[in-house]
Formats: C-alpha cells, structure tokens, sequence
C-alpha cells in the first residue's frame, strides 16, 4: 500500500537545541550528515550555539542511493522514483531538476524547493596545441574557482580532479597552497568536475586521478563518498582500478584508507628529500 504523502521537505528532522540537523548532505555545524563536516560554518547561518531553525537544504547529489531510496520512500514516492532520479544525476548527469521528465512537474518542483542540486558553471576551458590536454576553471556556488584537467590517451580519458578549494599543506614547490586552505569541496563537487567534462566534450571518462588542488586524505570523509560514488555500478561506474589518489603523505589517513579495502591506486608525492 502506498505511503501516506509526506513531501519532501517535510521530511527533513532536526534537533532543535541540540547539536544541529541530521539531514542527509546537510552542512550545519554539528551536523552528522555526509558531506556536512567541513563546510558549516562557511555555509550556514545555524550553528551548534544557536540551534535554530535549519533552512539547509539537502545536498542531494552527495547521497548513496540508499540515502536517495529512504528520503523518496519517506516522501511518499514509489521506489522506482529514487532509481530515475539516481540515473538523472549519475548517469545521464543532468543540469538540473528541469532535465529530469520522467519525473512529475510536481515531484520535480519539490525537489527543488527542497534540495541543492550541485552543478558547475563552465568559467574557462583551454585546449593545448600541442597534445590536445583541456584545462577547465569551473566556478562553485560560493564563487570558488577550482581547476581540472581532461588528458586522452590510448587506454582512455583520464580527468584530474580538485579535492580542495586552495590547500594548507604549505609543500614548497606548489603555488596552491599560497593562499592556504578556502575549503573543502562537497562530494558532489568532486563528482561533478568528472560528470561536467564527460557531457562537455561527449566522451565517456575512464580514469579519475585526484591530483589537482588540494590534499585528498585532508578532505577525507568527503573523499571516500566521492570515490564510492564514483564507481558505483548504478552511477559512472568508472572503475577502481582506474582511479589514482594522490597524498603528500597523511600516515593516518593513509592507514585509514587501507582499511577501506578499496582497489584504487594511491600515489606519493615525494616532496623532500628528508
Ligand atoms: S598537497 Fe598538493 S595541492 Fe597541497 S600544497 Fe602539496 S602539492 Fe600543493
């Protein structure tokens, strides 16, 4: 029998009082959610002091499917809803709710009201005369700009990615870290540096080096949703194999990765001799 109706935004549950909300891909401080940790108090007004009402919208291209699936069942929406709407954002990497017409006006309409759709805005693409490497500046919602680079080579497309809007690991020979760390980038904001160029250019990426700006393992929750996301069979599904995690050298995240048991490739960026 269907569920009663709820609508999404009514659905979110917060702890008013208490540490913040526990919205999915919220980004309060306190904030339990994924993707929520790092960017609170840049982002929102609700802070674990205030304990107000939370105007934050969910951050819905940051959700597992089973986060997706559980906040449509909650909804009142049949099962099959979360699969379309997964494949709009993973597969067919729509720029919007607009693109999604297998999906009711009505459904997509609350959608929007009720959630942060992440997708970047094209500031600049270079294209190199001499090997054909495309370079992109895409700006983020907040007005960052953040860089990734797109390299053809025979086994496939390989796309480097920013994990961080500048970077605080100070490494001698790097101008990004000249400004230090601005943020951390949102899951969704990693994915959709790889999505964005996939749907630029018509040509389907097959590896993902995360080398650009900014240190992986010091975005690290962030990073491994990003990565799971990623290579998820009802997603892009690229690979692990086909993707390369670039440190300087955080031991503990290091370890902590290892546990994952995940089939990536980390690479070592050997900054001093010492
Ligand atoms: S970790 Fe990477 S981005 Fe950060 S300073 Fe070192 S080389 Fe630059």
């Amino acid at each position: 029998m269907r569920r009663p109706r709820k609508g999404i935004s009514e659905r979110r549950e917060f702890r008013q009082g208490s540490t913040g909300c526990e919205v999915p891909g919220g980004r309060n401080s306190g904030c339990e959610a994924a993707g929520g940790e790092h960017l609170c108090r840049e982002f929102c007004g609700l802070t674990a002091e205030n304990g107000g009402d939370c105007m934050e919208k969910t951050e819905i291209k940051s959700l597992y499917f089973e986060e997706l699936a559980e906040m449509v069942a909650a909804a009142g929406e049949k099962p099959f809803r979360a699969k379309q709407l997964y494949q709009w954002m993973h597969q067919k990497l729509a720029d919007d709710f607009d693109e999604m017409t297998n999906l009711p006006a009505s459904l997509r309409a609350e959608l929007s009201a009720a959630c942060e759709y992440v997708c970047l805005d094209l500031a600049d693409r270079r294209i190199s005369a001499a090997d054909g490497t495309e370079k992109y500046l895409f700006r983020l919602p907040d007005g960052n700009v953040i860089e990734s680079v797109l390299m053809r080579y025979h086994h496939g497309n390989s796309v480097c990615i920013s994990s961080q809007a500048g970077c605080r690991m100070g490494c001698r020979f790097c101008a990004s870290t000249i400004g230090g760390l601005t943020r951390n980038l949102l899951p969704s904001e990693m994915l959709d540096q790889v999505y964005r160029i996939q749907k630029i250019t018509g040509e389907r990426v097959s590896n993902v080096v995360v080398m650009g700006t900014g240190e992986p393992l010091d975005n690290y929750e962030n990073l491994l949703r990003f990565l799971r996301l990623l290579t998820d069979e009802r997603g892009l599904h690229i690979s692990q194999r086909n993707v390369t995690v670039s440190t300087c050298g955080l031991v503990e995240k290091i370890r902590a990765l290892a546990d994952e048991k995940l089939q990536i490739t980390l690479a070592l960026s050997l900054h001093a001799s010492s």
